[in-house]
């Protein structure tokens, strides 16, 4: 059943209204980024997770509370086997509450899924690749084949779907690439947000080793593509330059750096059912339960409660974990 778009009632305790929701759909993953997972990362057992019902129900009281934007993410989303559902169930709401349906992925399985996205009402993906060297994206991913990522965003764009690549830069292993990564979006017509990496999660390495400041990468870009300033705003920490010109859209997304925070319009609901008001807060209400035991009512209630507790501010510190969780629970 459709849901009537209603007053949007998600107003948290600092005045920001909660426009945008972004959905971890699995915490699995077929790659293994090195700044993401550790390489025998731990999965939850799949009784922990929520179930594709419940994603939908809990998604479409937050479109009939007033949230305009859905991202589905991970883990890897297309690796869930019933993700293409989802998308479709979710993809009625588009135009009728919600303004977009959005997915992140990296890439791998996009070739077989991307006129499905397309059909269901996705307009927008944004794929992530670090590197356009099959050497280095192994490397990065620990097995990843780059012409499967390649192959994904040739269907993408050939089904329709606008591609944004998302390149986190990381020191000594694609930041003297990140001119080149430019170029090839500007070529095939995508948009680039370049990501800072962030302190969430063990990994097996030092991150602070791999962190590259993007004030330093926008000097680099900078001298050599024209770069003019967009008022694009998300209410995230991306600030967006048009590169003079083309059709690319350049985001540089840096919550250490910046601070985005009075403008946060967004709330983060974990493969366990865990809404999460804060992408460097600890502090979270579980709307599985909620649901199980009391229906849409308590639902409503542990809502509230999430809006209640959304903290001011971030507490990043890049050189220990603010969070414990990884990325890829509470879906980028
Ligand atoms: N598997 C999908 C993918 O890679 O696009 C979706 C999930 S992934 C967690 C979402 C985004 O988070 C990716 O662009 C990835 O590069 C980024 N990411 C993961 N861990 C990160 C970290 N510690 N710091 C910054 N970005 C990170
Ligand atoms: Fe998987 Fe995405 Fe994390 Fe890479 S960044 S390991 S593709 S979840």
């Amino acid at each position: 059943m459709l849901v009537a778009p209603t007053e949007p009632s998600l107003l948290d305790a600092h005045g920001r209204a909660i426009r945008y929701l972004r959905i971890s759909v699995t915490d699995r993953c077929d790659l293994r980024c090195r700044y993401c997972m550790a390489e025998a990362m731990t999965f939850l057992p799949r009784s922990a997770l929520l179930q594709l019902e419940e994603i939908a129900v809990i998604a479409e009281r937050f479109i009939a509370r007033g949230v305009t934007k859905i991202r589905l993410s991970g883990g890897e989303p297309l690796v869930r086997r019933d993700v293409g559902e989802l998308v479709r169930r979710l993809g009625r709401h588009v135009g009728a509450g919600l303004d977009e349906l959005t997915m992140t992925t990296n890439g791998t399985r996009l070739a077989d899924h991307a006129r499905a996205l397309a059909a269901a009402g996705i307009r927008r993906v944004n794929v992530s690749l670090d590197t356009l060297d099959p050497e280095r994206f192994r490397y990065i991913t620990r097995h990843g084949d780059l012409a499967q990522v390649l192959a994904g965003v040739v269907a993408a764009k050939a089904a329709g779907l606008r591609v944004k690549i998302n390149t986190v830069a990381l020191a000594g292993l694609n930041e003297d690439e990140l001119p080149a990564i430019l170029a090839w979006c500007i070529d095939q017509g995508h948009d680039l947000s370049l990501i800072e990496t962030m302190p969430l999660g063990a990994i097996d390495e030092d991150r602070t080793d791999r962190f590259v400041p993007l004030t330093r990468v926008f000097e680099t870009l900078s001298a050599r593509f024209d770069l003019i300033r967009d008022g694009h705003r998300t209410g995230g920490p991306a600030r967006y330059w048009r590169v003079k010109g083309t059709d690319t859209l350049l985001g540089l997304i840096s919550p250490l750096t910046a601070n985005f925070c009075d403008g946060c319009n967004r709330v983060r609901l974990t493969t366990e059912g865990k809404l999460y008001a804060c992408l460097g807060h600890d502090d979270q209400v579980d709307l599985k339960t909620a649901l199980r035991s009391g229906g849409i009512a308590a639902l409503d209630a542990a809502i509230d409660e999430a809006l209640r507790i959304k903290p001011k501010r971030h507490a990043f510190d890049l050189s220990v974990p603010a969070v414990a969780r990884h990325m890829s629970v509470t879906g980028g």
